[in-house]
């Protein structure tokens, strides 16, 4: 029960960011409103700016800059979102993920094609 409690440290508080981008980009509209891309975008852009650790904030920001974010629609979100994963993944040393919409479902919406997860 030791560390259930304590306070996020950059690791799971990445894993349950990532968990939450993810997951709300997976069931984001295929066609959104105006009103839910504009909120889309305003959650985009205020991780550089709360987000609670600084050097991930700064170089998501930097990030971010070179590749504006496309909250066109679910797919092309879901694929922005993964590649600025990926960029942190390659920073990190850690493996990139395969961006197609068929991958990014298993992980985040549908579970794996095997049933494993349902
Ligand atoms: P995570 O990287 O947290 O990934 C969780 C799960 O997501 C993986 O198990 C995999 O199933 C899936 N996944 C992996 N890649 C992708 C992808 N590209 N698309 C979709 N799903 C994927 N940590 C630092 O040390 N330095 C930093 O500068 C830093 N910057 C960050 C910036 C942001 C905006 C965020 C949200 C997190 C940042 N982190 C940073 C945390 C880091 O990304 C990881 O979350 C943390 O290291 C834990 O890694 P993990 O191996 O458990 O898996």
């Amino acid at each position: 029960a030791a560390r259930r409690d304590c306070p996020p440290d950059v690791e799971s508080l990445g894993r349950a960011t990532w968990s939450f981008l993810h997951t709300t980009a997976a069931y984001y509209p295929e066609r959104p409103t105006a009103r839910q891309r504009a909120h889309m975008l305003s959650l985009i852009h205020a991780l550089p700016v709360l987000y609670p650790c600084s050097h991930c904030a700064g170089d998501f920001d930097e990030d971010v800059k070179g590749n504006p974010p496309d909250v066109s629609s679910r797919g092309a979100l879901s694929r922005w979102l993964c590649e600025r994963h990926n960029a942190v993944n390659e920073k990190l040393g850690k493996t990139r993920f395969d961006c197609a919409i068929e991958s990014t479902d298993a992980r985040w919406k549908d579970g794996p094609a095997d049933g494993s997860c349902d």
